[in-house]
């Protein structure tokens, strides 16, 4: 096995709407944060990319990046964060190349993926999905994406992504058992365990208390509470 991404493969695609785990479709790529981020995040109509700090071999490198996924947490709640920002993944791609990065022994599994103009002289590999030979698979003769639904996919989007790309929000309850700010003491988060229906209330109150209108592309697409 000469690749790293090839220990985790998509599967085959199944035909007709029998779905199976190692092999799921997916359009669109989701970055998570919490209430009071998120807020900061829509007065400003930016996500701004932050320096990778957490075990990724990227860590010492001066790179800041918007992290992605087309996970979906549902019941088992998020670590982080309740405010899901929800951007088409073909849109995303345009103008941009792949790159492997690395697999975090995360239980499951996360394979992450950088996309950027240039990777410079980062360790990273390019990336072909078409090649039908990692997590992230894409069949060009259908336009279809496919994703290894056994691994938790993670995407580093170089820079900052603007909220106008925006494709529609939803809001997802904060887990119980983790945080992403509060790694060691997720009970000290502010908004631990808070219901997915309680964070679209604090976001909703907190862009009407700070007057924050954040433009038609925050408000013209479907709002889900899940
Ligand atoms: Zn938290």
């Amino acid at each position: 096995m000469s690749n790293e991404w090839q220990a985790y493969p998509v599967g085959t695609p199944p035909s007709g709407k029998n779905w199976n785990s190692k092999c799921q479709k997916f359009d669109e790529v989701s970055h998570t944060a919490h209430v009071y981020h998120a807020i900061e995040m829509a007065r400003e109509m930016v996500i701004r990319g932050r320096l990778i700090y957490d075990e990724s071999k990227l860590n010492e490198e001066r790179w800041p990046v918007v992290w992605l996924s087309p996970n979906r947490w549902n019941s088992v709640g998020s670590r982080y964060g309740s405010v899901e920002f929800w951007f088409d993944w073909e849109r995303l791609l345009k103008n941009v190349d792949s790159f492997w990065v690395e697999a975090i022994k995360y239980s499951p599994v996360a394979p992450r993926f950088l996309l950027a103009n240039d990777s410079k002289d980062l360790p990273v590999a390019e990336y072909d999905p078409s090649e039908f030979d990692g997590p992230w698979a894409f069949d060009e003769s259908k336009g279809i994406h496919y994703r290894n639904g056994e691994v938790t996919l993670e995407f580093m989007f170089s820079g900052d992504l603007p909220l106008t790309r925006l494709k529609s929000i939803s809001f997802v309850g904060h887990s119980e058992k983790y945080c992403c700010l509060k790694r060691n003491s997720p009970k000290s988060c502010l908004e631990h365990a808070l219901h997915a229906d309680t964070a679209r209330e604090m976001f909703v109150s907190g862009l009407i208390s700070r007057n924050i209108h954040g433009g038609r592309s925050l408000f013209r697409e479907r709002w889900i509470a899940k």
